[in-house]
């Protein structure tokens, strides 16, 4: 199977060199990064992402939202002018789901099949191939790509159909932006109070209130270390995403919308770049006080 790669940011950069690590014959290509350490390690190049559909039996898309998946999918020089029958894409970005839906659609009407494969776990998890990945597609194509994708994830779930991948995303989202606010409020109600923060990590962190988020996120704040990670600006992007997709199926999304503000709020002071974890730079400021060992 020869394998295309496109995109090769914080993210698709380690997991392309995984797949070159399994031994896999990959050509890349990313429109504006450079690429030479993965050509170093052998992979061929591509002068296009037309070039590479039409080079390769699988692509794989790793980019940062819709309008960039649709131009290098439907774009000019596009993967969709080099693709033909029996070829699968695999968009691996986190991106709106009615986008994923408009790609595939597209796809089919050229006999090539369309998978949403979006990723949870972030840079490091990208280096160790210990991703999440979530799934949405035909079941055939999903099995014939599965032993790619474990080269690059610990977990590979298929939850539906095209855009499932990415509704999937979503809500993953939703729930570590409420989660980082919520440690965030508590933890600054905690300092206020004159109650040390590193104490108060130590005494709940096994509790209830205890979570995958807590512990990534709480040694991050009390360092005052907000070196992204995940930048706030890519929260604001899934966030904004969830929105709409939740207004357009008329759900209401209260506590989405409320934290949405509080990056918007984050990115007025310059902090766009920085972690996610930052959010607790909003409540320190309403407080006028840091959590800090
Ligand atoms: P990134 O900005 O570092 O990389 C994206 C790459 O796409 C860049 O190198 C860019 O040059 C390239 N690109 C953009 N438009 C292109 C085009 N038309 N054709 C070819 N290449 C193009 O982003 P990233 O951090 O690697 O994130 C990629 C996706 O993964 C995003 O959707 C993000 O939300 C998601 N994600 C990121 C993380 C994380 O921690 N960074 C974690 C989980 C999921």
């Amino acid at each position: 199977m020869t394998i295309g790669f496109i995109g090769l940011g914080i993210m698709g950069r380690p997991m392309a060199k995984n797949l070159i690590k399994a031994g896999y014959k990959l050509a890349v290509y990313d429109k504006y990064a450079k690429f030479d350490d993965i050509v170093a390690l052998g992979a061929a190049t591509a002068s296009s992402n037309k070039e590479v559909a039409a080079q390769n039996e699988v692509i794989i898309t790793m980019l940062p939202n819709s309008p960039h998946v649709k131009e290098a999918i439907l774009g000019s020089d596009g993967v969709i002018e080099g693709i033909s029958a029996g070829k699968i894409v695999v968009d691996m970005s986190s991106i709106a789901p009615a986008a994923s839906r408009e790609v595939g659609e597209a796809l089919k009407a050229r006999g090539a099949a369309f998978l949403d494969a979006p990723v949870s776990g972030g840079e490091p998890k990208a280096i160790d191939g210990t991703l999440a990945i979530m799934v949405g597609g035909d079941q055939k194509s999903f099995d014939t790509l599965k032993p790619v994708l474990e080269k690059m994830g610990s977990s590979v779930t298929l939850v539906g159909d095209i855009g499932s991948g990415n509704v999937t995303k979503l809500a993953n989202q939703i729930v570590v932006a409420l989660n980082i606010a919520a440690v965030s409020e508590a933890f600054v109600l905690a300092a206020k109070a004159g109650v040390d923060p590193v104490k108060v990590f130590d005494a709940i962190k096994g509790g209830l209130a205890g979570s995958t988020v807590m512990n990534a996120k709480v040694p991050m704040i009390l360092d005052g270390n907000f070196k992204p990670g995940f930048r706030t600006e890519l929260h604001v992007k899934d966030l904004q995403n969830a929105l709409d997709t939740a207004h357009a199926l008329n759900v209401p999304v209260p506590l989405t919308a409320a934290v949405m503000e509080t990056l918007q709020a984050l990115t007025v002071d310059g902090l766009a770049a920085s972690d996610h974890s930052a959010i607790v730079r909003y409540y320190e400021k309403l407080a006028k006080i840091e959590v800090r060992r």
